[in-house]
């Protein structure tokens, strides 16, 4: 174990973290890794494994599309899987075809690729069209395996000359050029916290000002249907209220009063019904979105029924056997979708507060080395959290 302070020490050994440390790799500097945890567990390992890049909008889009190579060229060098394997939003309204027929109108026919209702039900491998009515493929979409990639790319790190992951290890206080941790200090020139929602606990000022909230979803691994075989990450109506490509649309506002109507219990749980194949067959289902400062253990079996009940309605099957059960646990704010915070010279703090750090996690960490992630400061304020 080195004593030499490192040109980077980052904290925390989720993808963010990780994929700042492949970069600072990539450009010639030597990186520590401090992590608490004996390996990632964190929202890291807990999510769908989808890179949605199609469904962003604005400077997140931006940052999404770089991502994409970032992840491309982590998965070549640690040898984990990724596929460019797209996203498939299904629509089964109108409403649902119109928000899809305009982004499509807005983002031209490569990056928006509308599907019939014949064609979604193949990749879908429904026995039949049923209520679909078609559907959209954003190509750009990658998918890994959420519970391989980070592992595998801390390995990989790990083996590299001027790398060092410090697992087990859980950091206590941070000052310019010294991370103070449960097994003593560790040095570096530019330290990097990337703690995701556990920002509170070492930093609560920054935090609180983020307004960081603990957003819990509940997640399943279930089997998959016999015909089930797509790799693309599935979307649905939910998902469209919830990623800004879609509500900018004129057809968003029919869309949402229509789930209001009709599954309003989907809209109260804050649900984005979605799903993404694994290469051992089986399906990563979720999820549904509940805020608080703190997160409750329990998972409610309400909650779990209706999202699994939606995913075999996509599917077009009776019922989904569930073999695992999860809740996931991500840094959410109402007041802007990153947290980049200065907190002293050489000392920045980064979470991800939009539930899309797989999504930008590379992006972030190649701005980060292009000097060109500004900070987010924002004035303290009252503002309550929306729910979907
Ligand atoms: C169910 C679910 C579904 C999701 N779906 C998607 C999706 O489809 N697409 C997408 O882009 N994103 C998705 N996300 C969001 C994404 O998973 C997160 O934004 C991302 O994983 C955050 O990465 P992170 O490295 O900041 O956090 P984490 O993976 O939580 O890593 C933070 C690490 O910091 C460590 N740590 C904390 N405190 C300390 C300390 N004091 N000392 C040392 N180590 C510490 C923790 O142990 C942890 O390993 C989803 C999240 C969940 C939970």
């Amino acid at each position: 174990m080195s004593t030499a302070p490192s040109d980077l020490v980052v904290v925390g050994a989720g993808i963010v973290g990780l994929a700042h440390a492949f970069e600072a790799l990539a450009n010639g500097l030597s990186v520590t890794v401090v992590e608490r945890d004996r390996r990632p567990v964190g929202a890291s390992v807990r999510n769908f494994g989808h890179c949605c890049i199609g469904a962003q909008s604005g400077e997140l889009l931006d940052i999404a599309r770089l991502s994409r190579g970032g992840w491309l060229r982590a998965a070549a060098a640690a040898g984990f899987w990724a596929r460019e394997a797209g996203a498939l939003v299904v629509a089964r309204s109108e409403a649902e075809a119109a928000v899809l027929e305009e982004l499509h109108a807005d983002r031209g026919g490569d990056a928006v690729r509308l599907r019939s209702a014949a064609e979604t039900a193949a990749v879908l491998g429904r026995p039949a069209v049923g209520d679909l009515v078609g559907g959209a493929f954003l190509p750009d979409d990658l998918r890994v395996n959420p519970r391989e990639a980070a592992p595998a790319l801390a390995a990989w790190i790990a083996q590299q000359p001027g790398a060092e992951i410090r697992w087990g290890t859980s950091v206590t206080g941070v000052e310019p050029g010294t991370v103070h941790t449960s097994r003593g200090p560790v040095h570096g020139r530019q330290i990097l916290v990337c703690v995701g929602h556990d920002l509170d606990h070492l930093f609560p000022e920054p935090a609180e000002r983020h307004g960081i909230e603990r957003c819990r979803l509940n997640m399943a691994r279930v089997k998959a249907p016999a015909a089930f075989r797509t790799d693309s990450a599935v979307l649905t109506a939910t998902s469209m209220l919830r990623y800004d490509a879609f509500t900018a649309q004129p057809s968003a506002a029919r869309l949402r009063e229509e789930v209001l109507a009709h599954r309003p219990e989907l809209v109260e749980i804050g649900a984005n019904v979605m799903f993404t194949g694994l290469p051992d067959g089986t399906i990563l289902a979720g999820d549904s979105h509940h805020y608080d400062d703190t997160t409750p253990p329990f998972l409610d079996e309400r909650v779990s029924r209706l999202l699994l009940d939606a995913i075999a309605d996509v599917l077009g099957v009776e019922r989904l056997e569930v073999l695992e059960r999860w809740q996931g646990v991500y840094a959410s704010s109402a007041r802007g979708p990153l947290l980049v915070r200065d907190l002293a010279p050489g000392v920045r703090a980064l979470s991800v507060t939009s539930g899309v750090g797989m999504t930008l996690s590379f992006g972030l960490a190649a701005r980060t080395f292009a000097g060109t992630l500004e900070p987010t400061e924002l004035e303290p304020t009252e503002q309550e959290p929306t729910a979907l």
